[in-house]
């Protein structure tokens, strides 16, 4: 990745990074930054249909996060494969993070808020605490994962992270123009999508309008901010 501006954005499930940051990516991308999706489970437990198999599922959510993620701008979906709640804090997720930022060289990483306590998604603590760790100090460090340097991948700094649904959020980004792609990224993910798009969006809307109040703007998404090197 040549661009300085780049950023990466890392989901536990498809759909999670639109519902989360679908706004502000579809606006990043706007701005001629690059951006690249990890999506790091394949899905296959988000069901209630007791007729489709976990591995009929895991093809249709990839190919929803692929036409999705066209929706929002980003231009490459690296998908890690991992079962859907099967996330663990191992070094083998870690590697595949640290990997995909030396790969990739984001200025910005994105991903869920891993500090929610007592009830939470499994996967979405996981990804959030792994992917903060795989920033720092993981990919930083040449000693971390040295098989890199032997495949010719450099350590990288990454300047700042987001974290989307975030209990404790402290930046509020303009999503007024970009909602409408964020809310068709959304929808792009057919086998998830329950209620009709039309309370969906108002749901939504009602939302990031309450958020847009912080910042004077119509429509925002709220994040944690985390700037690790000026
Ligand atoms: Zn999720």
């Amino acid at each position: 990745m040549e661009d300085s501006t780049s950023f990466l954005v890392v989901t536990p499930h498809p759909d999670d990074a639109e519902g989360g940051a679908g706004g502000t990516i579809a606006r990043w991308t706007a701005e001629g930054r690059k951006g690249v999706l990890v999506l790091c489970t394949n899905g296959d437990k988000g069901t209630s249909d007791r007729n489709i198999s976990p591995a009929s599922l895991a093809k249709i959510r990839e190919k929803e996060q692929r036409h999705a993620a066209e929706a929002m701008g980003i231009s490459e979906v690296v998908c890690l494969g991992f079962p859907d709640q099967g996330l663990e804090d191992c070094s083998e997720f870690r590697e595949k993070l640290v990997r995909q930022i030396r790969i990739h060289k984001p200025q910005t990483v994105m991903t869920v808020d891993p500090a929610r306590p007592y009830i939470r998604h499994r996967d979405h603590y996981m990804c959030g605490r792994v992917t903060l760790d795989a920033v720092f100090p993981y990919a930083r460090d040449h000693l971390a994962y040295p098989e890199h340097l032997e495949e010719g991948l450099e350590p990288h700094k990454v300047s700042e992270v987001y974290l989307f649904r975030s209990d404790t959020p402290d930046t509020f980004l303009d999503i007024t123009d970009t909602f409408d792609a964020k809310m068709e990224a959304l929808y792009r993910h057919v086998s998830q999508m329950g209620s009709p798009r039309e309370e969906r969006e108002a749901r939504s809307r009602a939302r990031h309008a309450e958020a847009g109040k912080k910042i004077g703007v119509a429509l925002a998404e709220e994040f944690k901010r985390i700037e690790l090197w000026r």
